[in-house]
């Protein structure tokens, strides 16, 4: 297990207390501290750069007061700027004003799309009718994988027809089939790959302008690591997201990928899969996730 930055800071400034200012050598200690513990959190270097220097800004010429410890000092300012980045307040999902409220799910194949589209709709249908919709015409399973998921969760789906191989005529079409059944929000499962690619992103623009999404959600595994950022960047890029969902925080990840996918598109993370339950979602909350990447 790696050890707290918190531990780290008590070590290096074991005897400082009560110094007065802190000096440049010590704020570059611990900032070699804080470098190593984003990075090994999983945090894209680029934006450990940008983070640490932040730091810096902030900790040079503080004084030292004989109440709280260097360390202390140090570690709440990490903690306040890892905040600062991802963004204090939660930010909820936009309702449209005129339904229905349409919600593209995107994301790599793997990532936890289908599962988060089916906990989203759990979610909203206290106070709506959420249509979950089957785009992902390439893997048959993942049709199949979405209806069940729907049913067990009680969730009206609606998917392609025998042989039916256009996912934007069949998102095209639930418009008309939510409206049928009195539902006021469509959640889209797209397609996804394992790694990026051009005609991929076609096909989500197309369904975009189709579809005229009210939010366009990019579902990242937090184990993906450094790769991250790279994908959210690409996904923006071409789509305009209006939001991430983290999953699989359940298991041991360190959550970097949070941090760098905000500081890189300035896109908001506005929830976490913490399972593989359909209830297994919460709001994402900045200070849980600060602490979770510094310890
Ligand atoms: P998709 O290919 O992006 O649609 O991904 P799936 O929804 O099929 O999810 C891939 C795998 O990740 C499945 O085994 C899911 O049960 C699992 N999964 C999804 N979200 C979570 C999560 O938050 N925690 C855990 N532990 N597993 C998850």
């Amino acid at each position: 297990m790696f050890d707290s930055l918190k531990e780290r800071f008590e070590n290096i400034f074991a005897g400082l207390r009560g110094k007065g200012k802190l000096s440049e050598e010590d704020i570059n200690l611990a900032l070699r501290e804080v470098r190593r513990a984003l990075l090994e959190a999983d945090v894209n270097y680029k934006v450990v750069k940008d983070v640490v220097e932040a730091i810096r800004a902030r900790a040079t010429g503080q004084q030292v007061l004989e109440s709280i410890t260097p360390s202390q000092l140090i570690f709440t300012i990490v903690y306040e700027e890892l905040i600062k980045i991802m963004g204090e307040a939660p930010a909820p999902l936009v309702i449209s004003p005129k339904p229905p409220t349409v919600y593209m799910m995107v994301g790599l194949q793997g990532s936890g799309k289908t599962t988060t589209t089916v906990k989203i709709a759990r979610r909203m249908s206290k106070g709506h009718k959420p249509l979950v919709v089957a785009c992902d015409l390439r893997r048959p399973a993942a049709v199949d994988q979405l209806r069940v998921l729907a049913e067990k969760a009680n969730i009206p789906f609606f998917g392609p027809e025998a042989g039916e191989t256009d996912p934007v005529a069949v998102a095209r079409r639930s418009r008309a089939y939510a409206e049928s059944h009195l539902c006021d929000m469509i959640l889209l499962d797209t397609a996804g790959r394992l790694q990026m690619d051009d005609e991929l992103m076609r096909e989500l623009e197309s369904m975009k302008e189709a579809t005229a999404p009210t939010e366009i959600l990019l579902v990242v595994d937090s184990m993906t690591g450094q790769e991250a950022v790279n994908v959210a960047g690409t996904f923006h890029e071409r789509l305009g997201l209006t939001g991430v969902v983290l999953t699989k925080l359940d298991g041991d990840a360190r959550g970097g990928p949070s941090l760098a996918v905000r500081a890189s598109t300035g896109v908001p993370i506005k929830l976490a899969g913490c399972g593989e339950k359909t209830e297994d979602l919460e709001v994402f909350d900045a200070r849980r996730m600060a602490q979770r990447i510094i310890g």
